[in-house]
């Protein structure tokens, strides 16, 4: 039977994938595969966590171009005779999705966790109605894509696997490819770091990110925000957003300062370790899925809190 190929550009993330279709592939009883494309330390890498890697070397390919690179994609699932594809469900996997799906004839899911098999065909969850709800999907074709939110999966275990060099011709896309830099800015991820300090608007006080980013140094951790702080105030970059408009984080912890917890906000952070909650209003929503709620005003417990961490 068919087998389940995975592929990400970024390596945790190709890590996850495999364990996602590991999932799959003990119901499905098909074998997994997992591409790595002009990287050939991710292949080593990968091959180091037992999976069977096919290493296309296509210096031309830009993965900017993905039309280009969803028609390496497709042409390697047919090559390993491979109907079900997992890609990672960030900015870019989410676009090559689409574009495989379509050049596949596949159905498909994107922002998918908690995969699962269903009468021999795949499904998974997803947020629905803004994140109040989650709705179980199925696809009923017999080829299917699946985008896989970050951070839904452990990495695999260590293991043997194998490496193999594959040929695909590069069809380039309609979109040419003149130059790339890196993004100016702030180009944080939020969504790998084990430890975060998101605020919200009961911050009121621009000047106090100061001491905000000094806890968080402290601890580690990266700042986060809620929307409003970055699209309305623009204090922070959209990078730092947490929720649906923005990152899915799972950290070790997250420190959620003067945020109310509604469910666009939440669903970003709710499958954090450890939630502690500040915020000077008793029935705050987030207060409910806190796992240390401290009623208080941010104006007292930020300078306590920069003068308890030194
Ligand atoms: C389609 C859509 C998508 C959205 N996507 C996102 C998203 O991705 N992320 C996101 O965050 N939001 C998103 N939103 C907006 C979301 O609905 C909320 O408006 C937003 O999360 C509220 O941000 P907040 O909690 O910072 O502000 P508020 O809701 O205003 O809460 C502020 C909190 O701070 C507390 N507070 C006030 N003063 C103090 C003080 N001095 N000390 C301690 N606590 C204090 C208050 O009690 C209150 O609980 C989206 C909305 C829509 C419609």
């Amino acid at each position: 039977m068919a087998g389940i190929l995975t592929y990400s550009d970024k390596t945790p993330l190709a890590m996850e994938l495999i364990t996602a279709a590991q999932v799959l592939a003990r119901e499905l009883n098909v074998p997994v595969k997992s591409l790595a494309i002009n990287d050939e330390a991710m292949a080593q890498e990968l091959s180091n966590k037992g999976a069977a890697v096919y290493q296309i070397d296509a210096g031309e390919l830009h993965l900017a171009d993905t039309a280009a690179v969803a028609g390496v994609i497709k042409d390697a699932a047919e090559q390993l005779d491979c109907e079900i594809v997992l890609l990672s469900s960030n900015r870019r996997g989410k676009e090559w999705a689409g574009r495989l799906a379509q050049k596949m004839g596949a159905g498909c899911l994107t922002d998918v966790s908690n995969l699962h098999v269903d009468s021999g065909k795949v499904g998974g969850e997803r947020n629905a109605l803004g994140g109040a709800t989650i709705a179980d999907q199925l696809i009923v074709t017999d080829k299917q894509v699946i985008a896989v939110t970050p951070k839904s999966y452990d990495l695999p275990a260590d293991g043997t696997g194998s490496i193999e060099k594959l040929d695909i011709a590069v069809q380039p896309g309609r979109i040419k490819v003149i130059e790339t830099a890196p993004k100016a800015g702030d180009t944080v991820d939020i969504e790998a770091a084990d430890i975060l300090v998101a605020v919200g608007q009961g911050l009121e006080d621009q000047e106090d990110i100061k001491i905000v980013e000094a806890i968080a140094e402290s601890l580690g951790g990266e700042v986060a925000c809620s929307k409003p702080l970055a699209t309305d105030k623009k204090w922070f970059s959209e990078e730092r957003i947490i929720g649906l408009s923005g990152k899915k984080c799972k950290p070790e912890l997250a420190i959620l300062m003067g945020i109310s917890g509604q469910v666009q906000f939440t669903v970003g952070i709710r499958d954090a370790r450890i939630i502690v909650a500040i915020n000077n209003d008793e029935n705050a929503s987030i207060m409910g899925m806190a796992d240390y709620a401290l009623v208080a005003d941010l104006k007292d417990v930020l300078p306590a809190m920069q003068k308890a961490l030194g």
